[in-house]
């Protein structure tokens, strides 16, 4: 069905968004489907890489989502932001659900998310100068008159995330990548959106430039008060960026609730492992070997019965092998997913 144009648009600027939350998402599936045969092809099963995450978003506040690569943290932002279609699920932004929105009815919502991602060489064209990579988005949506009013935003801009005024005529490569992540912020900000999906911003980066890049991320939010979504495998990033954080393993969330809470009194298995495993930047400290995770995370094809991590797990009991567990209330800020607490 075609929804007016109009109409989309004067929903975004007036739904009541209750509690301050921007984005709600709730039981969002994406599944891959994987052929076999040369001529015919046909789906012999499905890679299913987000499969029932639930969470929400606050304005002006971060919700840290961490995991091992091919975890499905990346898939969710995308399927998020639409850049893949989510399989199942609801995407409610603003109010509104945007998870089976067609792409007219999307354009009203595209400006008010963005997504800034670990490579921003990828991301900016090589053969646009900043300030007119920095413009386009400016011009087409009609937020400036010219392209003088475009220029004049943008330099601005530039100063807000650390750059100078003069870098709006250079290119992409005559910049470091700390700096080229920070072009790839200003671009992502121009439009002042509600929600900001950083998927792994700071992983390329050295430790020095990271830390200007989640002070920059920090101080913008507060400023302008976006909901972020954080993906990283960085645990010490995420403790220090998030308000909220979940742990994903193999599609789901494993543990979720207060980021001081999941660090400080970590339950699952897993993130009890994830956090063993973190560096410790002191060669004085011995490491505990009790909570590291041994085995390989197992094919998402082909994933175990029951409890996904039964197979990895020090803990597991009988019902882990053949039952998933549901995830379990333990405080007001905090739920696991794992029968020790059931
Ligand atoms: Fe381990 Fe069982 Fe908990 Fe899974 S449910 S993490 S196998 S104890």
């Amino acid at each position: 069905m075609q929804v007016n144009q109009k109409i989309v648009k004067e929903k975004v600027k007036t739904t009541k968004v209750e509690k301050a939350v921007v984005l709600n998402v709730k039981d969002l599936k994406k599944y891959f489907p994987v052929k076999s045969g040369f001529l015919i092809q046909k789906t012999i099963g499905y890679v299913k890489a987000v499969d029932g995450v639930s969470f929400e978003v606050k304005k002006g506040k971060t919700f840290g989502l961490v995991g091992e690569s091919g975890c499905g943290k990346t898939t969710t932002g995308r399927s998020i932001i639409r850049l893949i279609k989510p399989t199942a699920g609801v995407v409610e932004f603003l109010g509104t659900n945007i998870a089976d929105l067609n792409e007219k009815e999307l354009k009203p919502y595209r400006t008010k998310m963005q997504i800034v991602f670990q490579d921003p060489m990828s991301s900016l064209n090589p053969r646009l100068s900043i300030g007119e990579a920095l413009s386009e988005p400016l011009l087409y949506h009609k937020r400036v008159k010219s392209k003088a009013e475009a220029n004049m935003v943008i330099k601005d801009l530039l100063v807000k995330v650390g750059l100078k005024p003069y870098h709006i005529d250079r290119y992409p490569h005559q910049f470091s990548g700390g700096q080229r992540q920070r072009i790839a912020l200003a671009r992502a900000i121009i439009l002042k959106p509600e929600l900001v999906i950083l998927d792994e911003p700071t992983s390329s980066l050295d430790v020095s430039i990271q830390a200007q890049i989640i002070n920059l991320l920090l101080s913008l939010q507060e400023e302008m008060g976006m909901g972020y979504i954080f993906i990283s495998h960085d645990l010490s990033v995420v403790r220090f960026i998030s308000d909220e954080v979940g742990v994903m393993y193999l599609g789901r969330i494993v543990e979720y609730g207060q980021s001081d809470e999941i660090f400080t009194n970590p339950l699952h298995p897993y993130t009890k492992g994830l956090l063993a495993a973190a560096p410790i930047p002191d060669p004085k400290v011995k490491r505990s070997k009790k909570d590291m995770i041994t085995g390989k995370v197992p094919s998402p094809i082909n994933r175990p019965n029951g409890c996904f991590f039964h197979p990895r797990c020090k803990y597991k009991k009988a019902v882990c092998e053949s039952e998933y567990p549901p995830l379990i209330k333990v405080s007001d800020t905090h739920w696991v997913s794992c029968y020790l607490y059931a």
